[in-house]
Parts: structure tokens; sequence; C-alpha cells
């Protein structure tokens, strides 16, 4: 059921997972569709259901019916993850730019025509930083603390990792759908393939309703895939880490061994030795561990399982690929 010609492409696509938004939905359409239709240029916008448990997609075919043309509604069949949400829209988006946000309303939807504008003026991948960050202490402090791991260890630099209200040219968006990576992080992809990338500050808001959908373990999670889908050097660390433990561990024989021969034996310091056994112990762990994170994606991608699945697509007659799917 394909066209055989092209149909018109809209210049923005807009991208917004929803997960158990509920409450939040209404006022989120409330602000975003007066701010698109304002832009002065065509867009359309995607909204991917990530197999809500509440009325959310109920809510988003409702909105399907009431704009429908410039609306596309994807429904997946579970709940794969915001960024797999996120990535069945940029398989589907037709614009010459995309953007993303959040659907609880903590990326304002008026900072967008600026992230437009940027995209205009000729970047291809526009990053945010959130001033004035509305979140409790314990988001951020660990995001701080992981910022400053990310920028040591990888090629991607990017002040505020959180905030998922990006713009990303059409190139960028090509080159991450030809990424098959199963667990990845979307701004980091984005950057490594962006030619001209550019930070620009947006306000941040609180959550207007409903409640985070990451736990801190969910959180710890994101960002392991972050720092091993984009970089090796914690594995090299450990590698330098054995060896200047092993050539100290000579030296210090050694060193027992002469004291041996001019002093006598030693029993004393029985406990510095546990100590120092215990230590050890302890980063022998934490690489084995490691060293799990990164077997565990690799499995994750030899298995090769879809990424997400789809149970049904709502998209108007404008739309190129799809017709309009029973659920
Ligand atoms: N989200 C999703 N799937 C998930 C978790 C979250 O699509 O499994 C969506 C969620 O609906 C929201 C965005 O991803 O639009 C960011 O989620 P959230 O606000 O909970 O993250 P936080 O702002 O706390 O980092
Ligand atoms: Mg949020």
């Amino acid at each position: 059921m394909t066209r055989s010609h092209p149909v018109n492409t809209p210049s923005v696509s807009i991208v917004i997972p929803v997960y158990n938004e509920q409450d939040g939905l209404a006022s989120l359409f409330a602000q975003l569709y007066p701010v698109l239709d304002a832009l002065g240029c065509s867009y359309e916008l995607l909204l991917i259901d990530d197999g809500s448990r509440d009325r959310s997609a109920a809510l988003l075919r409702e909105q399907y019916q009431r704009r429908p043309d410039v609306t596309r509604v994807v429904l997946l069949a579970g709940n794969f993850g915001q960024h797999n949400a996120i990535l069945a829209g940029f398989e589907r988006a037709r614009g010459n730019m995309l953007i993303t946000l959040d659907a609880d309303l903590q990326n304002p939807p008026h900072e967008i025509p600026r992230l437009v504008e940027q995209i205009n003026a000729g970047h291809d991948y526009v990053g945010t930083v959130r001033t004035g960050r509305q979140d409790s202490l314990w988001r951020v402090l660990p995001s701080r603390l992981l910022n400053v791991l990310r920028e040591r260890t990888t090629r991607i630099h990017i002040t505020d990792q959180g905030c998922m209200l990006r713009a990303y040219g059409r190139n960028v968006v090509d080159a991450i759908n030809d990424c098959p990576e199963m667990n990845t992080f979307i701004p980091a992809l984005g950057y490594l393939f962006a030619r001209s990338p550019v930070e620009i500050p947006v306000a941040h808001a609180e959550r207007e309703a409903g409640e985070s959908k990451y736990s801190l373990y969910s959180l710890l999670r994101l960002n392991f895939d972050l720092m091993t889908g984009f970089s090796i050097v914690p594995l090299q660390i450990y590698s330098v880490l054995g060896v200047s433990i092993s050539l100290l561990s000579l030296l210090f024989v050694v060193y027992m061994g002469i004291r041996r021969l001019v002093i006598g034996p030693e029993v004393e310091g029985v406990f510095t030795l546990f100590g120092i056994a215990f230590f050890l112990i302890g980063v022998v762990l934490a690489g084995v561990g490691l060293l799990g994170e990164y077997v565990g994606r690799i499995y994750a991608q030899v298995r090769a399982r879809p990424r997400y699945r789809i149970q049904a697509v709502l998209s108007g007659p404008q739309s190129a690929d799809t017709p309009l799917d029973a659920p």
C-alpha cells in the first residue's frame, strides 16, 4: 500500500514518547499545537505510546481524531523504553528536521521555535542546557557526577545529557536510523554524527502531572548504556589498573624477599595484608561487573530481537508510509 510518488514532506517532525501520562496529555496538547501552528512551516506530530497501562493510548487516539491533518500516532505493543519509543518515531518521521521532547511538559513547548531557528541557521544538531533545573537534589547530584564521568570517558561533549528537548537535522536522523544498536542514548548518538552541533539554554519546568518513569535503577542502566555504548575506556582503565597492581606486587615480593634475607621472616602486619587483599578483591569484582555490563549488551545485540513491536499506527491520508491499521 505504498504510494508511487512522494507526498508533501513536512518541514518539522516532532517526536514525543508517551508512557502513562494520562493526567498531563491534555495540557501538553493545549500548549503544543498553538506553538506548532504558529511556526509558519509545515509540521507533523508523532506521538509514540510506549505500551501505557493507563488511558494514554485512548487519549492519543482521540487527539488523532481531532487533528488528523498533522498528527500521527504509533502504538507500541509493549513497554520498550523511552529511547526505543523515540527511535520508532525517528524511523517514521519525514521532516527535514526532527525535534524530540518529553510528554510531561518539563520541556516547555514554547522553546521549539528557537530550536527550529538554529537548524535553519545551518546547524544539524541542537542540544539544550536546562536553566533553573526543576528536579530534586537526588536527581541533580548523580546526574552531575555521571556527566563528569561521561565527559572523561567518551568523545561526547554534552553539557546537559538529561534534557530530551533537542533538534536533529535530516542527515543526523538518517545516520541514527542506520544504527542497529539495542541499548542506546539518542542525544549522544546524534552528537556523534553531527557536523555542526550547537547548544542553547532552555527553560525547565517541574513535571505537571504523574510521576517520573525513571527509578534510580533505570537511571543507572541508562547511564551504563551511555558509557558502554560510546566508550571502551572503562575496560581499558581496568587493564591499566591490573598491570600497575601486578607491577607493584612484584616490587613488593622482591622487597619482602630481600627483607627476609637481611632481617628474617615476619608475621606481623597480617591485618594490613587482609586490608590490601579485600581491597583488591573489591577491585576485581567491580571489574567483573563492568565486563558483565559490556557482555550483557553484546548478548542483547547478538540476540537481535526487534527493538520494539508496533501494535497500530494511526496516520492520515497525507502520510506516505502507513495506512490506518486496525488495532
Ligand atoms: N517514557 C517512555 N517510556 C518509558 C519511560 C518514559 O516513553 O519506559 C517517556 C515518558 O512518558 C516521558 C519521557 O519518556 O515523555 C521522559 O520520562 P520521565 O519524565 O519519566 O523521565 P524524567 O523526566 O524523570 O527523566
Ligand atoms: Mg520528565
